[in-house]
């Protein structure tokens, strides 16, 4: 099995670092069920009172593997995994693996961290997007092309709460990415930091909040989640969901396929 995600704790801190760098952290079952799995670890663990995300590599997410396997590479693709159940197949499976999870992480009622750095599209949206904050490096650059797909967003719907209505019809209509200033400045991100200082800068923040009373800082989280709960965000996921699905429904009739064919151009801006 490969070791997609790494799991360390000291300092207060368990750091969950993705490690597929050489597929930019693409997103395949494995990982993202090693990546629940250290999630869940780091909610269990005592000694962890922060979680911080991070990933190897240039770039923090290419989003989910939709690319045919690699040589080498023994994981399936996310297409392989979906069982041959159809519409109703495919709804469940990213009902688990993607809304599910990403929910699960948000609510987790410890702090947790993103560091991202480079490319983060898409499906990349899902891992930094639940976390309580997000420390971008500069270079950092935020997108979600599936438009190009023929879908209307990925399938957390985090860019209206993100962003504001504007800028997330302009993320999601053009395909182009936003950068670190730019998401800082919409307060989709908390800070900018030079590249070279990411790692250090994400853990200093979150050593600082690990000195924080533990059940202090779980009632602050979830005082700001149950507001945007009642502010709807909660049905507004599960409703864009399901507009995500009817994307995915609406290809199939189509193509016979789960996306349509604009994956040469989304190709072109991940590389
Ligand atoms: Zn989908």
């Amino acid at each position: 099995m490969e070791d997609y995600i790494q799991y360390e704790a000291s300092d207060g801190v368990a750091t969950i670092t993705l490690n597929r760098p050489d597929r930019r952290n693409a997103q395949n079952q494995e990982f993202l069920e090693q990546l629940n799995a250290a999630w869940e670890r780091a909610a269990a663990d005592d000694t962890a009172r922060v979680i911080l995300l991070r990933a190897n590599g240039p770039h923090f997410s290419a989003g989910h593997d939709i690319t045919p396997r690699a040589p080498g590479d023994t994981g399936p693709t996310i297409m392989e995994t979906i069982p041959e159940t159809g519409l109703l197949g495919l709804y469940q499976w990213e009902a688990k693996h993607y809304l599910g999870f990403s929910r699960r992480w948000r609510d987790i009622p410890k702090p947790s961290i993103a560091a991202v750095q480079g490319a983060c599209i898409a499906g990349g949206l899902l891992l930094a997007w639940p976390c309580d904050l997000i420390v971008a490096a500069d270079n950092a650059r935020f997108s979600d092309p599936v438009v190009l797909m023929g879908i209307g967003g990925v399938e957390y719907h985090g860019h209206t709460w993100e962003l504001g209505a504007r800028k997330a019809k302009e993320l999601l209509f053009t395909a182009k990415p936003i950068d670190a200033v730019e998401a800082e400045r919409r307060g989709m991100v908390n800070r900018v930091v030079p590249v070279a200082e990411l790692d250090a800068a994400s853990r200093t923040l979150a050593i600082e909040i690990a000195q924080m009373h533990p059940h202090a800082l779980a009632m602050a989280k979830r005082a700001v989640n149950q507001t945007l709960d009642i502010m709807g965000q909660h049905t507004a996921l599960q409703a864009c969901f399901d507009i995500h699905q009817l994307g995915h429904a609406s290809a199939y009739a189509q193509s016979g396929q789960f996306v349509l064919t604009g994956l040469k151009g989304m190709k072109a801006k991940i590389a």
